[in-house]
């Protein structure tokens, strides 16, 4: 099926900007009707063959570009609960894009134009989401130290205390992505997606867009997202803890009950660009406008930046010797090489500075969770002191470090 404007008969599609159904045509609003096609693999609008993968929900037909919607993938079993719509617009990615390569001087030329940037589609990757008890018993020594020398010793004052906490936990909503063809570092650091925004699904969020639905059952992807709550709640029970020099733990078990789970797409910008043989694709979070992806770097031209170096330098010194009366032909050959060194280094180094965005900047869901201290305790076990020749205790410190 197909979002149809009544005024014009044009796609009508969701505009993030103004949240609302908009005729790229004639500009009418939240004026539409369906379209339906014979079936899900034949365009409504052309009566063109969809070219549809195992897991397409919604694709644009790639002869009359307007986007389709598979209705029978996003209904019953497969209806999403919960919907971010895109909260950016193309024009918007588009502008961080420029603005991600702006400082960049070897991105290839082609990489901003128009025509390829034109390519750059929202999709809504499959997302299950999951709820989360927690009830974490944690037990620990905990160690005050202080030091001081004397003479020729080092004296270590240890006080040891038991630590205790017993907390409860909830986290909301806790992801983990659906879509075996979303690489998992990249939802990893696309993320995270705010709550702010989320609603109830409504299929005409999906108009404009491609999307995909969930590529196995929630029990599949479940991993990913109680290891993100054990390593979150594990970071709670650490918030409450200080004032010690080192917490050794005795007792760690969190108790993960999980409560409901729901089905909900997130937006996605995705620019696919080729680059020689290699495809570099780039995903801007449709939502925050987070920009994750490799840049790809352009050879040719530090080649040929190195080079004119490298030739630079070549004649310059051969004028030099020129002058000085020394024989150019002797010396000819070791400049020239010399010379094209300069430029392998010189492109060396540009390529350095290609980094790809693969920050560290994992997603927590701490402030996700919402928790209760049921019991603290911060018990004073007993103190002692120990001495130490001072030389020995280095030797010590050193094979610790
Ligand atoms: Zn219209
Ligand atoms: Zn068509």
């Amino acid at each position: 099926m197909l979002y149809a404007c009544k005024n014009c008969g044009g796609n009508i599609v969701y505009e993030p900007g103004r949240k609302k159904l908009v005729c790229p045509y004639c500009d009418s609003e939240e004026s539409w009707e369906i379209k339906t096609g014979i079936d899900m693999n034949i365009c409504p609008s052309c009566n063109g063959r969809l070219e549809l993968g195992t897991y397409t929900s919604a694709t644009k037909c790639q002869f009359c570009g307007n986007y389709v919607i598979q209705e029978e993938r996003m209904r019953e079993d497969y209806e999403p609960q919960l919907i971010i719509p895109f909260q950016i617009a193309k024009a918007e990615v588009v502008e961080l894009i420029k603005k991600e390569v702006e400082d960049r001087r070897y991105v290839p030329a082609s990489f901003l134009d128009e025509k390829n940037l034109k390519t750059i589609e929202g999709t809504y990757v499959p997302f299950w989401v999951y709820d989360y008890d927690v009830h974490y018993n944690y037990e620990a020594i905990g160690r005050k130290i202080k030091t001081w020398t004397k003479g020729k010793s080092v004296f270590t004052e240890t006080s040891e205390y038991r630590v205790v906490r017993e907390m409860d936990m909830n986290f909301e909503m806790i992801p983990a992505d659906a879509s075996r063809a979303m690489p998992n570092d990249v939802m990893d650091l696309i993320e995270p997606y705010t709550y702010a925004d989320i609603q109830d699904f409504d299929m005409k969020y999906i108009s404009g867009f491609l999307s995909e639905f969930y590529n196995d059952g929630a029990m599949m992807f479940e991993p990913r997202a109680t290891s993100r709550t054990k390593k979150d709640a594990k970071t709670i029970v650490g918030n409450t803890i200080k004032d010690y020099t080192m917490v050794t733990p005795v007792k760690d078990s969190p108790n993960v009950q999980r409560n409901q789970i729901r089905y909900a797409l997130f937006p996605v910008w995705v620019y696919r660009y080729r680059y020689g043989s290699k495809e570099y694709p780039l995903y801007v979070n449709g939502q925050t406008g987070k920009v994750v992806g490799e840049i790809p770097f352009d050879y040719g031209k530090a080649y040929k930046q190195g080079a004119l170096w490298g030739f630079l330098f070549f004649l310059v010194s051969c004028l030099s010797l020129k002058v000085t009366g020394i024989p150019v032909w002797l010396s000819f050959l070791p400049l020239l090489l010399i010379g094209l060194a300069i430029m392998f280094v010189f492109v060396l180094l540009a390529s350095m500075t290609k980094k790809g965005k693969k920050t560290v900047d994992v997603t927590t869901y701490v402030d996700a969770g919402k928790s209760r201290i049921l019991h603290q305790e911060d018990t004073y076990i007993r103190t002692y002191v120990t001495e130490h020749n001072i030389k020995k205790y280095k030797n010590m410190l050193k094979s610790l470090t």
